[in-house]
């Protein structure tokens, strides 16, 4: 069985995002760029399943500028066999990564495609949604728990109020959440065995996909920053202003 994973450049997580000058989005210009979190439980997962023979290959791809070829040697360093950089420096939404993944699903035939349950930069939530509905393949979303057999795939999905499990039939995708695993610690070693992995370079025009952004960014803003805070000198003075300022009680 052969798994593809998308991984996708983001700001880094420790990073405080700034809002660029103008408000057309957030400032990443020599700002610290790491993989998308969610991908990196991703790659784990599929690692962990080549590790268990489950699977033959795993297969690590990113769409975007040349510097996502970072996190392409991030995930061969975690443990995928093989990346795919699909090069573009066009504004990728997810529609548009959805098309371009579904590119290489043609090509590479993969049973279970892993993807993050979302960026953490937009936080949309929908790559992995349009990818399944565009190969008209079953998906699994917010997995926190992966078991494959038998040509089926059964996933434990963190659901309001709880865990729901449920089977899909391969090919399928499946949207990794954070409790899915922890991705272990790369290594010196494994960054340095992860260089002589193959990792190919596709031009993403030549994958005759259009990738036109669907959605216009109006405004982006800095979210209101916090009131300071005020000590009050005892408990009746704090249910007074619960009571009367904050109308809370
Ligand atoms: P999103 O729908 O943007 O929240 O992203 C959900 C998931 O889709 C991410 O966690 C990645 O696994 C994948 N993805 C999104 N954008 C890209 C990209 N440019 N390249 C590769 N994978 C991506």
């Amino acid at each position: 069985m052969k798994i593809l994973t998308a991984v996708k450049r983001v700001v880094d997580y420790n990073v405080s995002v700034r809002v660029k000058a103008d408000k057309s989005g957030v400032e990443t210009n020599g700002v610290k760029m790491s993989m998308n979190p969610f991908d990196e439980t991703a790659v784990e997962a599929a690692t962990r399943l080549r590790e268990a023979g489950t699977a033959s290959e795993v297969v690590a791809v990113s769409c975007g500028a040349p510097q996502s070829m970072d996190v392409i040697r991030t995930a061969l360093a975690i443990g995928a066999d093989r990346g795919i950089l699909v090069q573009t420096e066009a504004v990728l939404q997810p529609l548009a990564v959805a098309k371009l993944l579904k590119t290489m699903v043609d090509r590479e035939q993969p049973q279970l495609v892993i993807l993050g349950k979302q960026a953490i930069d937009d936080d949309a939530n929908q790559t992995g949604q349009m990818l399944a509905g565009l190969l008209d393949w079953p998906q699994a979303t917010f997995a926190s728990a992966i078991e494959v057999s038998g040509g089926v795939v059964r996933v434990t999905r963190e659901v309001d109020g709880g865990l729901e499990t449920v089977e899909v039939n391969l090919p399928a995708i499946v949207t990794a959440d954070l409790r899915l695993n922890e991705p272990r610690y790369v290594t010196l070693p494994s960054i340095m065995k992860a260089k002589k992995k193959p990792v190919e370079t596709i031009d993403a025009q030549s994958l005759g996909v259009d990738v036109t952004p669907q959605l216009k960014t109006l405004s982006v803003e800095e979210p209101a920053g916090r009131k300071g805070g005020i000590i009050v000198p005892d408990v009746a003075a704090l249910v007074d202003k619960l009571k009367h300022e904050a109308k809370v009680i």
